[in-house]
């Protein structure tokens, strides 16, 4: 039996991309009564072709993960979008988007973009941030849409894999799909001046290949709050403060009062910047004071 990767779902079609690159122009007969499971954007199914263009989705494979906004499947990774300036850089913010990333198993990729705008103070200061967070061991690209700045840094971390452009709005993220796929010219804020394109003024998500990698059209990533997360396990989503944690003197330290924390001591040292224990204590409070769901 065939299968494929649903890339785009419209008015009761699902298209699917095969690995001959064909796409498959699906219905869903069956799976919706079978599991009781709506076919999304990101599924990896099984189908039957009626012919070489159409066939109908047979079963749908079990979901690594699932986003609400936009609506995908299987994401593997999330590029968190912030600009340098206009909106300022947040540190806080990009805590919080790493944890929520991270506890739904996706891999983030930190960009920090309009590098062109910031003063060369600004950028010597973001500079040190991003090698706090490679420290920490993660993935930072600094760019910039206007000059094309870390565009091709960008490239090889698509390949292969699921992406979603996540950020606040006015970040630069449609700036970014655009340099990357500059003949797909995807939707920016600015609605109206889309009006009458047609293809992509309507609310759907779309995965687009770009180098050899599926992003998804729309940004997004919708709740910010820690809803599923437990205050035992948000250091799990704290790379740094969780590899300091073995020595600390008590198991299961949750590094806030407990002596001999290796946590605080690496604050004193300098080794583990103070701001990222400070949101992981704000975010362990914000957890603490969550009403309990019913
Ligand atoms: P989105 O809401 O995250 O999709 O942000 P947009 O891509 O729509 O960008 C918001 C504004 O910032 C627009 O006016 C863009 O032209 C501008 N912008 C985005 N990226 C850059 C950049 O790298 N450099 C400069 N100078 N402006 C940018
Ligand atoms: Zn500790």
């Amino acid at each position: 039996m065939p299968e494929g990767k649903i890339i785009k779902a419209l008015s009761g079609f699902y298209y699917v991309l095969n690995k001959d690159k064909e796409i498959i122009q699906c219905r869903g007969r069956g799976v919706f009564r079978k599991n009781k499971i709506t076919p999304l954007v990101g599924d990896e199914v099984h189908y039957q072709a009626e012919n070489d263009k159409e066939g109908y989705i047979l079963e749908v494979k079990k979901r690594k993960n699932e986003l609400i906004r936009p609506p995908i499947a299987n994401v593997d990774q999330a590029f968190l979008i912030f600009s340098s300036v206009e909106p300022t850089f947040s540190t806080a913010l990009l805590d919080r988007f790493l944890v929520l990333v991270e506890s739904n198993h996706i891999t983030p990729i930190i960009c920090i973009t309009k590098m062109d705008l910031a003063s060369k103070e600004e950028q010597e200061t973001l500079a040190v941030y991003a090698d706090n967070y490679r420290k920490a061991g993660y993935k930072v690209v600094l760019t910039s849409s206007e000059t094309a700045e870390g565009i091709e840094d960008l490239y090889p971390f698509i390949t292969g894999e699921i992406s979603v452009f996540a950020g606040q709005s006015g970040v630069g993220k449609s700036s970014l799909l655009n340099v990357l796929r500059p003949d797909l010219q995807l939707k920016t804020d600015d609605i109206s001046s889309h009006l009458g394109r047609g293809k992509h003024t309507t609310r759907h998500v779309e995965l687009i290949e770009i180098n050899g990698g599926l992003v998804a059209d729309t940004p997004g990533f919708s709740s910010l709050e820690f809803t599923e997360i437990e205050q035992e396990d948000l250091q799990n989503y704290f790379p740094d403060i969780q590899e300091l944690s073995s020595s600390c003197k008590f198991r299961g330290c949750m590094h806030l009062k407990e002596p001999k924390c290796a946590v605080k001591q690496a604050i004193e040292s300098g080794d583990l910047p103070r701001y990222r224990y400070e949101h992981y204590i704000t975010f362990i409070d914000e957890i603490r004071d969550r009403k309990p769901r019913y």
